[in-house]
């Protein structure tokens, strides 16, 4: 399956993307997105305005949210891991990924996700310890 971004081409939007699929070729991806995705608005409505590019640097996410099958991604993980956030999102001091609204936070002290883990002066450091006890 191939990665594909799918946006509107009209001018003056506030995300350049809104949605990605994986699909067979780019006709697949442009009516998968176009009634699956997060599209419609941005097109006024209108398939013409429908954009979908190729981003094959990503192909290789494909199966991470479980799905074997061409499809819409609905699943924010996928969304955060290709760089794309949330309005007003945080992102992490160590790997620059965002928050996506709160699925995945940032300690208070260091600024960093999970994933991470926390800055070796950071005061929550042993946190999952205490928690764990
Ligand atoms: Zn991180
Ligand atoms: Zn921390």
């Amino acid at each position: 399956m191939k990665c594909y971004f799918g946006g509107s081409s009209l001018e003056g939007l506030d995300y350049e993307f809104r949605s990605i699929c994986f699909a067979e070729n780019l006709e697949q991806a442009k009516q998968l997105i176009w009634r699956f995705g997060d599209v419609h608005e941005d097109c006024d409505s209108e398939y013409i305005y429908l954009r979908v590019i190729r981003r094959p640097e990503h192909d290789d996410m494909f199966g991470k949210d479980g799905r074997k099958d061409a499809h819409v991604v609905t699943d924010r993980g996928v969304y955060r891991e290709m760089g794309w956030s949330v309005e007003c999102d945080e992102h992490c001091d160590g790997c620059g990924l965002a928050t996506m609204d709160g699925d995945f936070p940032l300690c208070d002290e260091c600024e960093m996700c999970d994933e991470c883990g926390h800055e070796d002066d950071c005061p929550n450091l042993n946190q999952s310890e205490t928690e764990a006890a």
